[in-house]
């Protein structure tokens, strides 16, 4: 029960921010980038959904907001007369997930994985509309063009996060659980460590080569894998050594300190943050 409210602070904050003046002015205005062949990484505002052109319809992940999804119908109708069929939902996050309406009402489905449908019923939204569809492990699009698997790794960030493999372009989209050089957002909100690292270690085994994300850059290398997988071992390894010694769990976060990372985006927003999270999983 515990996690709602921390979903509903990220969710937020985020809101707050890509809605604020200061945040439009960073972070204003879309814009669509063709990532792979029939991929495409739309971008509105600080936020990223991704569509994929199949052979006889459109299929669209994380509509972000009503506002983004309005917007994100113009390249896709400029692109191609194929209609959306598909609505794929990342995870429970509103600030990813809102916003589907205008597809379903076209007649689009909206699928997520089932661990999802808890967030709609404690934090009722009128621009976050519940899956028609459900998978409880990993899930095939039944439509014809690109192959894309929808994988679940158990919980991680949030409880419902799927992943999508894009064999064919050797492409995976990620949402929130990685960053390039980047510490994870604020506290840790919403984060269970353990299975994050052991989620994002699964992940490793896929095969791929880059990486499409929901926030900043439309795609990156996989070595941001790699380096995310070493900032929670260095982290948790780092809090767990301490708390061995015998050090107290309030003097670990004034002690712990990964100077390697030192040169990551917010490291000195959120660094001591993340000891504190870890200490106290
Ligand atoms: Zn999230």
């Amino acid at each position: 029960m515990a996690k709602w409210p921390l979903a509903l602070i990220l969710c937020a904050l985020i809101f707050l921010l890509e809605s604020s003046p200061v945040g439009a002015q960073i972070l204003g205005g879309s814009d669509t980038t063709e990532i792979a062949e029939n991929l495409y990484s739309y971008r509105h505002g600080g936020g990223r959904s991704l569509w994929v052109e199949m052979d006889n319809s459109v299929i669209v992940f994380d509509p972000m907001n009503t506002t983004a999804a309005a917007v994100l119908n113009d390249p896709i109708k400029a692109a191609t007369d194929k209609p959306v069929s598909h609505v794929i939902y990342s995870h429970e996050h509103y600030d990813h997930i809102r916003g589907a309406k205008i597809f379903a009402d076209a007649g689009a489905t909206i699928v997520s994985h089932e661990n999802c449908l808890d967030t709609f019923d404690y934090i009722p939204d009128p621009e976050a509309i519940r899956p028609d569809v459900t998978f409880s492990d990993n899930y095939d699009i039944p439509v014809a063009g690109t192959k894309i698997e929808l994988l679940y790794f158990g919980r991680n960030h949030g409880d419902c996060m799927t992943v999508a493999h894009f064999p064919e372009h050797r492409l995976v989209l990620i949402i929130d659980l990685i960053a390039e050089k980047s510490l994870p957002f604020g506290s840790l909100p919403d984060y269970y460590p353990g299975d994050t690292l052991r989620s994002l270690k699964e992940i490793a085994q896929l095969d791929f080569d880059r990486i499409a994300l929901g926030h900043r850059s439309a795609v990156i290398d996989r070595a941001a894998l790699d380096d995310t997988i070493g900032y929670w071992s260095d982290l948790m390894a780092a809090v767990k050594a301490e708390l061995e010694k015998g050090t107290g769990a309030f003097e670990v976060m004034e002690t712990v300190e990964l100077p390697q990372y030192r040169d990551w985006r917010n490291h000195d927003r959120w660094f001591k943050r993340h000891v504190e999270r870890v200490v106290w999983h």
